[in-house]
């Protein structure tokens, strides 16, 4: 996956599509990603039963970012600040892998 926590990434799939939001999390089993304010669901906590779980639950209407497919998102390169897509480059000197920005051709980290 070329999407990392902190980058900022730009919906281009689905109903969110448009949007841009900074990546809270990253999930690679499933190849999904949690973005701000994108894919808000909101669930509805019911009453606790028992009065324990009273004090911990709070009954309503919860709104939380939920995960969404990797692959209907681009990562805005910090730089040009396109939707763009990531290449690969190892530095020759210190091994590492760095991405490259495909359009302005600018390392990304
Ligand atoms: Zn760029």
């Amino acid at each position: 996956m070329d999407i990392k926590r902190g980058d900022t990434v730009k919906v281009v799939a689905g109903n969110d599509r448009g949007k841009q939001g900074e990546v809270l999390r990253v999930i690679p089993e499933t190849n999904r990603v949690v973005v701000q304010s994108v894919n808000i669901r909101k669930k509805h906590q019911k009453q606790a039963q028992t009065q324990a779980r009273q004090g911990q639950i709070k009954p309503g209407i919860i709104q939380f970012d939920a995960p969404l497919s990797a692959s209907n998102v681009m990562l805005v390169c910090p730089h040009c600040h396109e939707a763009v897509r990531v290449g690969h480059q190892r530095d020759a000197d210190t091994g590492r892998s760095h991405r490259v920005c495909r359009n302005c051709q600018s390392l990304i980290d």
